[in-house]
């Protein structure tokens, strides 16, 4: 993969990935590139994701484009839901919310129209990969994030983990319940995954994929 511009991974994501709405303008060209990489890992393991993303990008690009399709879609009644804020204070002094979060826009059925991932401290013109993965180094030594999950790639893989969850409808399921009932989630999963329900599933996603890669 030769990406040399914002341009040309935003061209290879929309061709090659199946992610049709892409904006990585602003973002070091580096950190795209681990996107990128991330995006194609976890395809590779679950082939099925690839055309269930509809977004990645800037959070302006992405609400516009949610707003296009809230407004040209027919549904009855809206919902709105976001999840997957990472606290992002810790790596620079200017507060910003968080780093990327999962989107995901349904009807009043539960079905899902829209799925996207929106990339907020990414876009900072100061972050450089290394500064990245040395925060999130430090984020796994803590016991933050899963075993080996130590690499900023594994966010985007912790999102994806969201939308999958949401679009399988994972937390319904008897193991779900089984998972939380049986099992010390801060030892077992994360620290992260500790906090709240919302980020267990995207945190065994991630676990379970950075395990599967280590082990290739
Ligand atoms: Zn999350």
């Amino acid at each position: 993969m030769k990406i040399q511009n914002a341009n040309e991974a935003e061209e290879y994501v929309v061709k090659h990935l199946g992610i049709p709405f892409v904006n990585f303008k602003g973002i070091n060209l580096d950190i795209v590139r681990e996107i990128i990489v991330a995006l194609e890992s976890v395809f590779n393991e679950f082939p099925a994701l690839k055309n269930s993303i509809c977004a990645i990008g800037k959070p302006i690009d992405i609400e516009y484009q949610m707003t296009l399709l809230y407004h040209s879609s027919k549904m009855h009644q809206e919902q709105f839901i976001e999840h997957g804020s990472i606290p992002f204070e810790d790596i620079f002094d200017e507060r910003v919310e968080n780093i990327a979060k999962a989107y995901i826009y349904g009807d009043s059925t539960g079905a899902i129209i829209y799925t996207g991932i929106q990339l907020n401290g990414w876009q900072d013109k100061n972050i450089t990969l290394e500064k990245f993965d040395n925060y999130y180094r430090r984020r796994n030594a803590e016991g933050y994030t899963p075993t080996n999950c130590n690499r900023s790639k594994n966010i985007i893989v912790h999102e994806i983990g969201h939308l999958m969850e949401w679009i399988l409808k994972l937390r319904a399921k008897p193991k779900f319940k089984l998972l939380i009932e049986n099992v010390d989630i801060e030892r077992e999963i994360s620290g992260c995954a500790a906090v709240s329900e919302d980020e267990i599933i995207p945190e065994a996603f991630a676990r379970l994929l950075v395990h599967r890669w280590r082990t290739k």
